[in-house]
């Protein structure tokens, strides 16, 4: 896992992530006619909550090719969660959210990413967590599957302390994993207000 604070690393690594994670996808062909082979058909998305993202980052798609068909599919991604949140800043967030809004921490996140971050947008992504996400069917599912259970039960902050993400910096990229299931757009659905 490279170094979040270094620059813009991360970005590159969970691009990468993402490619793989798509690639299983097209390997097991269309999903709706037995025919159909699936072709990158990617499309740029401009996250929400992000007010300065220096390029539109490309979501990693796929289209069937049979006429007639021609579904898009879409891969879990450890980037994009839905519209609003981008999986790097979530990884570059967590430690904040650990520690708390203190101003060298927001300063860290607006180096490793680039992005001006405020406090307003914190807040914001906070609220999210703590409201849409811990009401998701996701959430309520994955959280049972934790033994012991987690202690305290609040994301996104028992999340970090169970996957040791400030102790182990490479388990961030296990934890977007974990989390990469409701990014799809159909989970996604019930985790946008
Ligand atoms: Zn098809």
């Amino acid at each position: 896992m490279p170094e979040a604070s270094g620059g813009h690393r991360i970005i590159p690594f969970l691009e990468k992530v993402d490619a793989d994670l798509i690639e299983l996808v097209r390997q097991e062909g269309c999903r709706y006619c037995p025919e159909g082979k699936l072709h990158r058909s990617d499309y740029k998305r401009k996250p929400r909550g992000v007010p300065s993202w220096p390029d539109e980052p490309r979501r990693f798609s796929l289209c069937c090719d049979q006429e007639g068909c021609r579904r898009r599919h879409t891969a879990p991604s450890v980037r994009f969660l839905g519209r609003r949140v981008y999986g790097g800043v979530v990884a570059v967030l967590f430690p904040a959210m650990v520690h708390g809004w203190k101003p060298k921490r927001v300063e860290q996140l607006r180096k490793a990413l680039g992005l001006k971050v405020d406090r307003l947008t914190l807040e914001r992504w906070r609220q999210w967590w703590r409201g849409l996400f811990v009401e998701s069917s996701f959430w309520k599912e994955a959280r049972a599957r934790f033994m012991p259970p987690l202690c305290p039960a609040d994301p996104p902050l028992s999340l970090c302390l169970r996957f040791e993400i400030e102790e182990r910096r490479d388990r961030l990229l296990e934890l977007l994993k974990f989390l990469s299931p409701m990014t799809t757009p159909e989970a996604w659905k019930e985790l946008t207000a």
